[in-house]
């Protein structure tokens, strides 16, 4: 046993770098890596990897294991309803060079579902990142030039469940594992919760 370790008072485990997403079904997947790959050509960087294509709703940072059943309570409070996403629009962040796709419009249920997971995250006594949330998909990192024109057909997306997932930063950059699903309610449950 190392120094100054004792059996009655273990190390806590590590935190876990965490974040709330939408995961895109295998078409969309690879209507997004397609586009990622023609606006490649263009900007240069890093595409995104078919399998890590997704849409990030909150992002928690570093949690302490012992956080994650409330977190996964809280998660099991948010009930919206399944929605679709058309990301036909495609620019890029300057100043961290990000590639990105976003919807012209963000549907409001998407909007619903991120207010609501921040409102029972915040009840729970867990933070998050707090800024304005802007829905992007993102296709290229450390890209070299703006992309030009905004030729490429759009990728449209049914969102029927929300995930949470583990992130694991090396030096080949993230790699991600899903530890919790929730669904979205589908049309007719939403109207029969409704009436
Ligand atoms: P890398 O950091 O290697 O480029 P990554 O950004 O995909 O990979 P993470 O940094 O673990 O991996 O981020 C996971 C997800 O959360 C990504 O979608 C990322 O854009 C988003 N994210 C990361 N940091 C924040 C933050 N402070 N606020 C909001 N979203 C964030
Ligand atoms: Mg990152």
């Amino acid at each position: 046993m190392p120094a100054g370790a004792s059996l009655t008072n273990p190390p806590s485990p590590r935190p876990q770098r965490l974040f709330f997403a939408l995961w895109p079904d295998k078409e969309a997947a690879r209507a997004l890596h397609h586009a990622g790959r023609e606006l490649q050509a263009a900007c240069g960087g890093r595409l995104t990897r078919l399998a890590t294509v997704h849409l990030t709703l909150v992002f928690l940072g570093e949690v302490a294991p012992e956080k994650i059943p409330r977190l996964e309570r809280a998660a099991a409070s948010v009930r919206e309803e399944a929605f679709s996403i058309n990301f036909n629009r495609y620019g890029w962040w300057k100043h961290n060079r990000i590639v990105w796709a976003m919807p012209e419009e963000t549907p409001p249920p998407l909007r619903r579902l991120v207010q609501g997971l921040e409102t029972a995250l915040e009840q729970a006594g867990i933070s998050c990142d707090k800024r304005p949330y802007v829905p992007h998909v993102t296709l290229l990192r450390k890209a070299e030039r703006r992309p030009q024109g905004e030729g490429l057909p759009g990728a449209a997306w049914a969102a029927r469940e929300f995930v949470l997932v583990r992130s694991v930063l090396d030096r080949e950059g993230a790699a991600y594992e899903v530890i919790g699903r929730w669904s979205l309610r589908e049309e007719a449950e939403s109207q029969s919760a409704s009436s």
